[in-house]
């Protein structure tokens, strides 16, 4: 059974309580699924030592995740302020956090350096000197341009914002140990929810390759790479799942062909967040209105305050009815938005829906929440955990008007016209 199906049978056994108890919408995860795609992680990998897995915080940055996350071995993958304090609170720190940020501020360098620091990982050769102090360990993120993704959200990494270009990377090297670096990793990151491993695969094989190359031109020694996330996940039914065995069978001898060669081998890193939690995330809200117009639509109490993908993306998130089976009308399943985009589901076959039933949209424990917004006055639902023991706990209170209201409450301030 997919783990989101086993996890979708434990909910659904206490549904109807959890919805009276805590009331919709809500995100609920499942502890159980989330520590069991963590283990399966790392033992595939267990071949390449030093193997380690650093979340991507962005995709569920919930403290009561995080801790699971810790507490299976892995370290944060941090973009912002707010994620590097989120990790540091939790009691991570140093080569614990690995920065990757875009587009990167001074203040941005100066948190990443407070408190202990974190693995910097930089994403243009111009950084090397606009970072206020070189740490000694460095990591570059690698752009490689035209080598094709063929992947919709990344799209072809020339027109990708990330990265430092292929003729600029040893460069960044060299500048970097002018600087005063003494340790190095490189890290890419290529792809966005892909399902075919062999891709994975390609991308090891390129930064061991890369790793080669510039550590024979600059004599220096690379402590690891990262592959960094994206690993896909099914979100339509029948969708294969990725083939993580195999995916970690065939970068385990990259790296066993590479100890050969030289002698030792870099470490590996990820990044992976969607893999992580994505198939442990649901999103329970309530039908609350049916609206026949030219379509049927079933109005629900979420919007996209508290899901995305499906609007910024056209992304497929699977919906089930609680307690109601088959097919027997196609329906627009739509939030309060105004705005068209505010749609969880086009045109879907889904079972008769009336006000008051549960539906569950499946797969948003990666990149859901966290994504929400706050346009139209909307506010972000609750997070809950269901825990291992059974037990189910609120881990994020809904959003409140006050929250909404919070930054107008603020000192007057006037530039006055000269
Ligand atoms: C978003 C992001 C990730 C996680 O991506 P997933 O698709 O959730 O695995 C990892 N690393 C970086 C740098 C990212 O920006």
């Amino acid at each position: 059974m997919p783990a989101s199906a086993d996890f979708k049978q434990r909910l659904e056994a206490r549904l109807t309580a959890i919805a009276e108890h805590f009331g919709t919408p809500f995100h609920i995860y499942d502890e159980k699924g989330i520590r069991e795609t963590c283990t399966g992680l790392s033992e595939a990998f267990s071949g390449i030592p030093g193997f380690q897995e650093y979340f991507a915080v962005k995709a569920l940055p919930n403290p009561t995740i995080m801790k699971i996350m810790r507490s299976m071995g892995f370290g944060f993958d941090c973009s912002s302020i707010a994620e590097l304090k989120l990790s540091r609170r939790l009691g991570a720190c140093g080569e614990e956090i690995m920065f990757t940020s875009a587009n990167t501020s001074r203040l941005e360098y100066l948190e990443a350096a407070a408190d202990g620091g974190c693995v910097l990982n930089l994403d243009d050769i111009t950084f090397v000197d606009k970072v206020p102090e070189m740490p000694e360990l460095i990591c570059f993120r690698y752009n490689p341009g035209s080598r094709r993704t063929g992947n919709s959200i990344i799209g072809n990494p020339v027109e990708a914002k990330y990265g430092v270009a292929h003729d600029q990377i040893m460069s960044a090297y060299r500048h970097a140990i002018e600087r005063g670096a003494t340790r190095f990793g490189l890290h890419t990151m290529l792809a966005s929810n892909e399902r075919e491993y062999s891709y994975m695969v390609e991308t090891a094989r390129m930064l061991l390759e890369l790793v080669e190359w510039i550590s024979g031109e600059l004599n220096i020694v690379f402590e690891f790479i990262n592959i960094g996330g994206g690993l896909g996940i099914p979100y339509k039914p029948g969708e294969k799942a990725l083939d993580i065995q195999s995916m970690a069978r065939e970068i385990t001898a990259e790296f066993d062909s590479f100890r050969e060669r030289h002698g030792y081998a870099p470490k590996m890193y990820m990044e992976s967040g969607r893999y992580m939690t994505g198939p442990h995330g649901i999103l329970v809200t309530q039908a609350i209105n049916r609206k026949e117009i030219y379509r049927t639509y079933v109005g629900v109490d979420a919007c996209m305050s508290a899901l995305m993908r499906p609007g910024m993306y056209g992304a497929y998130h699977h919906i089930t009815v609680f307690g109601k089976q088959g097919s027997e009308e196609i329906v627009d399943v739509s939030g309060s938005l105004c705005e068209n985009n505010d749609k969880f589901a086009i045109q879907r076959s889904l079972p008769k829906t009336e006000d008051g039933d549960l539906l569950l949209i499946h797969d948003t424990g990666a990149h859901g929440l966290a994504m929400g917004f706050n346009y139209n006055g909307k506010l972000r639902p609750k997070e809950l955990l269901l825990c291992a023991d059974g037990s189910v706990e609120l881990i994020r209170r809904e959003e409140r008007l006050d929250d909404y209201f919070a930054t107008l409450d603020f000192d007057p301030d006037r530039l006055h016209a000269c």
